[in-house]
């Protein structure tokens, strides 16, 4: 079963002159409708993330100072986006969006997000357009519940996942995995439980062979009861802040790689989008929607 969160909320309104995509959070399930790949039936509304999850994974004084408009002028430009009331119930849904899919993965098949990823966010800050941790949030919150006992991140966004990576360190039950570009955002990069730094203009053939064979070492070690996967669409070649090089037709096998070890392995699988930079929308779009073509191409 393929089961898909989306919210109108996705969308956020910047102001002019602000070079942030938002517009794909619509013309994503706007396309997979309307081209087929995906019907109604399919996409659910998330809810609003409660409070007592929220602070599983992140401390207190930030969701204060984020729910009453306390962050200091320094901690808003960090996150990137303009905070506002509206941005932070945009994150709420979405992570409540990203647990929906992890728990209805679960059940069987697979959970995609249209947004999410937002892997950049700590425990006490936001950055990087990020403003909660929604991968974090959903792990904790099924080891919580008892649902999961060891869970595997795999962050392919080209920019390292350093807010994941440091809210599990030194935590065995979630295994932080992250392939990125080494010159990319962030500077300082923190320690994943794996990380891989790529050159510059890696290519499809270097990027898709390292993935083709730790894929499947890492399963194997970790055993994981379920799979987070970031698909970044800012690995593409046309990619503003992106320096790897992939075609799009290396992101889709990049995808394929994934979700066929998840069949494989029978594990359950939530997919988020991350980031996407290119200059013409139309590429990020087409990016996610492959990774949408693949997953309802294998699960259905
Ligand atoms: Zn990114």
């Amino acid at each position: 079963m393929v089961s898909i969160a989306y919210s109108s909320r996705y969308k956020y309104e910047l102001p002019d002159g602000h070079r942030f995509p938002m517009d794909k959070y619509e013309l994503l399930p706007e396309q997979l409708l309307y081209e087929g790949t995906i019907s109604a039936g399919q996409l659910f509304e998330p809810s609003r993330l409660s409070r007592d999850i929220v602070l599983r994974t992140h401390t207190e004084s930030y969701f204060y100072a984020l729910m009453h408009d306390h962050l200091s002028g320094k901690e808003k430009r960090k996150i990137g986006f303009p905070v506002r009331k509206e941005l932070v119930e945009r994150g709420l849904h979405i992570a409540q969006g990203t647990l929906t899919c992890a728990l209805r993965a679960l059940h069987g098949g697979i959970g995609l997000n249209i947004a999410g990823g937002t892997h950049h966010a700590y425990a006490d800050h936001g950055e990087g357009f990020c403003v909660f941790n929604d991968f974090a949030i959903a792990a904790n919150q099924l080891l919580f519940e008892g649902l999961c006992k060891q869970i595997l991140i795999v962050d392919l966004d080209v920019h390292q996942g350093n807010g994941t990576a440091r809210i599990f360190e030194g935590r065995s039950q979630v295994f932080t995995f992250s392939m990125h570009g080494a010159k990319n955002y962030p500077a300082k990069k923190e320690k994943s439980d794996l990380d891989i730094a790529l050159n510059d203009r890696t290519g499809d053939h270097l990027y898709l062979d390292i993935l083709d064979s730790v894929i499947p070492k890492l399963i194997k070690e970790v055993k994981p009861d379920i799979i987070f996967y970031l698909a970044g669409a800012d690995v593409l070649e046309s990619d503003a802040l992106g320096r790897l090089s992939l075609s799009k037709a290396g992101t889709k096998q990049r995808d394929r790689i994934i979700l066929e070890n998840c069949i494989k392995h029978d594990i359950p699988v939530a997919v988020c989008m991350g980031g996407g930079y290119s200059p013409k929308i139309r590429d990020v779009v087409d990016v996610h929607a492959n990774t949408f073509r693949v997953a309802v191409n294998l699960y259905t």
